[in-house]
This record gives C-alpha cells, structure tokens and sequence, in this order.
C-alpha cells in the first residue's frame, strides 16, 4: 500500500499537479476519526491579523509612537527576525512548530490562501455569530449585549445524543454570553467579569473569581485573557466536556489602544494558551488523540501604519482572517497555498462534522465544513 501511494505521488509530481499533491498528502496522513469519541477544542481570539499570523510582527510597527510604554529594543530582540518564517515561528511558536505541521492553516494572502468574513461588518458579535451558526446574519449588526436570537451550533450540539451536558463556552469578552444566548443555551457560558460557579469550588477558582472581581477594570464589558483562560482550564480539569469554547480579546483591545508592543505581547500568551491546552489533552486519556483543536479569529485589522489599529466596514481589508487546525480527522496539509478561499462561516458545520452531526441539515444556509475533513459514521 505504501509502495502504491508512493509511486503515485511521483507521477503526480512529474505532471506538476501540485493541487493533487496537497489532497494527496492530506489523504495518506489524516486518520478518519470516530466521531463518537471526538472532542473539539474552538479557540478565538479577537483580530489578530493575519499579517502577524503568516508574517510575524512588522518591524515597522515597532516605533516609539506605537509603543509608548513598551521598550522598543526588547521587542525588536524578541520578535523581530530576518524572514517571515523566522518572525512568525518567534511570536507563535507552538502554532508554527505543532499545530501547522501537524494539521493545516488557511489565510495566507501571500502564498494565495483566502480566508475571510462572509458577514460584512468586519466587527466581533457579527463575527461571533457567523462562527457559532455558520452563516451571517444582518440582524447581528452592533456589538450591543443583544441575545443571539439564533442558535448556535454548540446549543444544538449539546441537544444531541452523546453531546448533552457536554458543552462549555468561556469568553474574555462579556458579550460573548449573548453570543451563545445564555439564558436558553442550558450550557456553562461564562464570559466578562462572571464568576465561575457551576463546578465546586476550589481554592485556585475562587482566587480567579477574585482577581476577575477585583482587578481594576481596563475595559467595562472585557476582562484580561488571563483569567479567562485559567477559569477555563479549571473548568476542563474539572468536567471534561466534549466541545469546549474560548474566547480571548486582549488582541484586539490592545491593538485598539495602539500598543503594537503589547498587541504582539498578547499574540504571543495566545499561543502560550494553546500549547497549556494540548498539554491538557496529551495529559488525559480521554482526550489524547481524541481531540481536534481549531483556532481562528473574528475579524481581521486594517494594513499599517495606521490602519492596523482597526477594523469595520470601512476597512474592507478587515474581513480578512486565518483559520488553523490541528486533530484527528484534519488533513494535514500545513500552510495552505491558493486553493478555493475559506470562510468563516464553515466553522459551525466543521465543529458538527468533526463530532459526527451535520449542521447543514439542521441549517441549510449555513457554510459546508472545511474541506477534507476526515470522519467515520
Ligand atoms: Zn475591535
């Protein structure tokens, strides 16, 4: 067999098909997962370019008037190197040296990969909507604390046999409860300044309920990432569910201040995050190799020098994003290059596919899941 496929590939790369190679590669080394056994880790944090994501950071960027309060040469030794692939391996180094080599990312303009917002607004609850459901909704127009009047993907889920009480969403940003409408989702969907009290309490839960309290308040509807995401650790240790949602925002709102140094800073604890979280699975019988981890973003920024502040539909560049991929039944086919674009709203059906469901049947409109994912039913 593996004679066969090797012989094949060749003729492939004689004829310089290097679309088929890409497919090829992704069908000779994805497993086909059992979706019964599957968890699924969706992990977002709020517009972080691509730029960065592909690039690393933008010695541009790294002025004294983009950094005020951060010394520029700490940063420049930190994450300025001389080629792309060495910058972007120095602010994420577990997305670049686990989670693309062992799986696939989409986004990258300059190699032709297309990943983008279908929803218009370029903003997050928008954003958030369009991931959750799989499809925008013009309805969903400001960042206002509206429920969502859809329902989401994970509340579905969590309805379905083998998946109920299985569900948990965390969010830095407090309308990301809206979001998931916590009044009728019937999950834990902790987000702001909430304190989490749906598990026993414990000494180091209790502290995290404190600080999150307690620490003075930067942003009126938005804690730090910190917090966030050790609230939700204890909440994985803790209940072990099947589909697991986070949400961070120190990317955004530090970019929104202008803080290019601190903007990467976060960008750089994201990643640190992910690797805790695969540290988690491999730790855990349950969910080691049984696990699919998915990070993405809401919404892309503007280009530099200034623009990278913000976004919105005035910045039409910022309906730009990445989408990365790691976990069973993920082709692994690395850094995507051209290919058919990829839009966010095929996150919600690949969610569902990767637990064996289908969220298109549910939900017609909704974008198909990812290509090449790999499941057996
Ligand atoms: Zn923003």
């Amino acid at each position: 067999m593996k004679f066969c496929l090797k012989r094949t590939f060749v003729l492939f790369a004689i004829v310089g098909a290097s679309a088929a190679l890409t497919s090829l590669r992704a069908q000779t080394t994805a497993q086909s997962a059992d979706p019964a056994n599957e968890h699924v880790f969706l992990v977002m944090t709020d517009g972080l370019r691509w730029q960065e994501v592909f690039r690393g950071a933008d010695p541009s960027l790294l002025t004294k008037a983009n950094n005020d309060d951060r010394p520029v040469d700490t940063l420049v030794r930190q994450y300025v190197r001389s080629t792309p692939q060495q910058a972007r391996a120095a602010l994420m180094p577990f997305l670049w040296s686990h989670i693309v080599p062992e799986g696939e990312i989409y986004g990258n303009r300059d190699k032709g990969s297309d990943a983008h917002v279908t929803n218009g607004f370029n903003f997050s609850y928008p954003g958030y909507n369009e991931t959750l459901t799989g499809r925008a909704d013009p309805r969903i127009n400001s960042n206002d604390p509206t429920p969502n009047p859809n329902v989401t993907v994970f509340e579905w889920l969590n309805k379905q046999s083998g998946l109920t009480g299985k569900t948990a969403a965390f969010g830095a940003w407090s309308v990301i409860a809206d979001a998931f409408n916590r009044q009728r989702c019937g999950f834990t969907d902790n987000a702001g300044f909430d304190p989490l009290t749906s598990i026993p309490m414990t000494p180091r839960l209790d502290l995290l309920n404190h600080l999150k309290a307690e620490t003075p308040r930067l942003w009126d509807d938005e804690t730090f990432d910190a917090p966030t995401f050790y609230t939700s650790l204890e909440y994985l240790e803790a209940k072990h569910p099947r589909l697991f949602y986070l949400s961070l925002g120190d990317t955004d709102e530090l970019a929104h201040a202008g803080s290019y140094g601190r903007y990467l800073e976060a960008a750089n604890r994201v990643d640190r995050y992910l690797q805790r979280l695969w540290e988690f699975v491999q730790a855990n019988p349950d969910y080691r190799d049984h696990t699919t981890l998915i990070l993405l973003t809401d919404h892309g920024r503007g280009d530099a020098p200034v623009e990278w502040k913000s976004h919105g539909q005035k910045i039409p560049d910022s309906k730009y994003i990445f989408i990365a991929a790691m976990g069973p039944g993920i082709p692994h086919s690395g850094e995507i290059s051209g290919g058919k674009p990829v839009t966010q709203s095929q996150i919600a059906a690949t969610v569902a596919r990767l637990v064996g469901k289908d969220w298109n049947k549910q939900t017609p409109a909704a974008g198909q899941p990812l290509p090449g994912i790999l499941v057996s039913h």
